[in-house]
């Protein structure tokens, strides 16, 4: 198959180091990126889209190098996957090694020691004092769906409780947890029953205490559907997709109080804000939450695909043999990555790196607030933060939705070489998930390109 590969493709397999740095050299996308697009549009479907159709031939730590030779600083690390930047040498080494000694068994055939050190990772730093076991999975979706198949069995209730503005991923349980349809839904009904969705805390939007923001949403659930017919609370610390909302002090511990109270399998959705990316291993920790069940997914094994569910023994437990698993889950060469990821989170001082990474972007990104009043916030916790833009002159009053000014800013940033992305139920939130590898030149770098991007509106 190698020969029908472009020369700039076979290239890629080349481990040359990646320089540091933002480099335009064509327009963007770059003619091969333009020629590629064009065979990309006769075959895959147009259901996939891309945020920037520059194909990547080349990455390393927080730089991006397409098939033109052109350098982007990746801000968005694939969603906030290669946390602990592109092709870490030592997650290229584990998964290397790994293909080289066992590349698939099926765990539920013949097992191998790679899940089961993956499982004790996540024991070990997922919150909470207690026995804890795991089933590993292939992505996000997958674990929120093993997450609630399991409360579901561990509680014998139905009820799954979610809040306005999460989102779980694309099948088709998760389909019907997600706040926004358009795109994740619209017309891929039938959607899976017994979901509820809650109100949530939206400290910019409704100014309500975490007491108060509880309140609200404790009184919806139990109005609308009862405790005792609900499974589980689904939350995300920090909501991701919905714009990187951090809810107010206290709103999170009182939810958990309540599901302790009525038997809800408390499970936080860690996908996105978990493994090191907002400075601590899980944001769980910010707001003093044990939760029962931890999803993870995204940046826990470095760019390979793996997830997991992780949480209190007994509630794991619940579900029969068999009950869990899938052919590919846990697979060697993933599992062997994530091992490397733990390993590097401490070897490398990672958690100190996000709160780096916010130490310089959070400053910088107020002096752009200070600077443009269609900034309405700024949020987030580490290295995963965010701006939300508001029309001119409602910052403070009514905070009206501006994704167009988003549109424009992250278009002209891609056209620059920053490669940052949106979010927001309204389209309105620019969200800047660097992998921690990214240096503090690079962070002002960027930052520079959004400013020029900002006063060109
Ligand atoms: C990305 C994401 C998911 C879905 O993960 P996939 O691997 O895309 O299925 C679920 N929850 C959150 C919070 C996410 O950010």
């Amino acid at each position: 198959m190698t020969d029908t590969l472009t020369p700039s493709v076979t290239q890629a397999a080349s481990s040359s180091p990646v320089e540091q740095v933002r480099r335009i050299v064509t327009e963007i996308p770059g003619p091969r990126s333009r020629e590629l697009q064009e065979r990309r549009n006769a075959v895959v479907s147009s259901g996939v889209s891309s945020v920037l159709p520059v194909f990547i031939a080349r990455a390393h730590g927080g730089i991006v190098v397409d098939v033109d030779g052109n350098q982007f600083i990746d801000l968005g690390a694939g969603i906030g996957v290669t946390t602990i930047g592109h092709t870490d040498q030592a997650v290229v080494e584990a998964a290397a090694g790994q293909l080289n000694d066992v590349i698939h068994t099926l765990f539920t055939i013949t097992p191998y020691e790679e899940y089961v050190r993956v499982a004790e990772l996540l024991a070990e730093h997922t919150p909470g004092d207690f026995a804890k076991k795991t089933v590993l999975v292939n992505s996000g979706a997958e674990a929120v769906e093993n997450g609630v198949k399991i409360a579901r069995k561990y509680t014998g209730r139905p009820g799954v409780a979610v809040l306005e503005h999460a989102y779980h991923g694309r099948t088709n349980l998760t389909m019907a947890m997600n706040f926004k349809a358009a795109p994740y839904s619209t017309g891929f009904g039938p959607f899976a029953g017994d979901i509820y969705r809650a109100p949530n805390s939206y400290p910019y939007h409704d100014g309500l205490s975490g007491a108060a923001a509880a309140k609200r949403t404790i009184d919806y659930l139990e109005k609308t559907v009862g405790a005792s017919d609900l499974a589980c609370l689904v939350v995300e610390p920090i909501q991701g997709e919905g714009g990187f909302i951090v809810p107010a002090d206290g709103y999170l511990p009182a939810l958990q109080e309540w599901c302790t109270a009525t038997g809800i399998v408390f499970i936080a959705d860690e996908i996105q804000s978990g493994m090191a990316r907002t400075g601590a291993y899980f944001a769980s920790e910010h707001f003093g939450l044990v939760p029962d069940l931890v999803l993870t997914a995204k940046g826990i094994a470095g760019g390979l695909p793996l997830a997991g569910v992780t949480g209190r023994a007994e509630i794991m437990d619940a579900s029969q043999p068999g009950g869990l698993g899938g052919t590919f889950g846990g697979n060697p060469v993933a599992a062997a990555a994530a091992v490397a990821v733990f390993e590097q989170i401490e070897s490398s001082g990672l958690l100190a790196e996000a709160a780096r990474i916010e130490n310089t972007l959070r400053p910088a990104l107020e002096r752009l607030a200070a600077k443009y009043d269609i900034i309405g916030e700024v949020r987030g916790r580490g290295a995963m933060l965010a701006v939300e833009l508001v029309q001119p002159g409602t910052r403070d009053t009514t905070k009206e939705p501006n994704p167009a000014a988003v549109t424009a800013v992250t278009a002209a940033a891609a056209q620059q070489g920053v490669i940052v992305l949106t979010a927001g139920s309204y389209g309105n939130v620019i969200r800047f998930l660097p992998s921690l590898a990214v240096s503090d030149e690079l962070i002002a770098d960027a930052v520079s390109v959004i400013d020029d991007a900002l006063a060109a509106l």
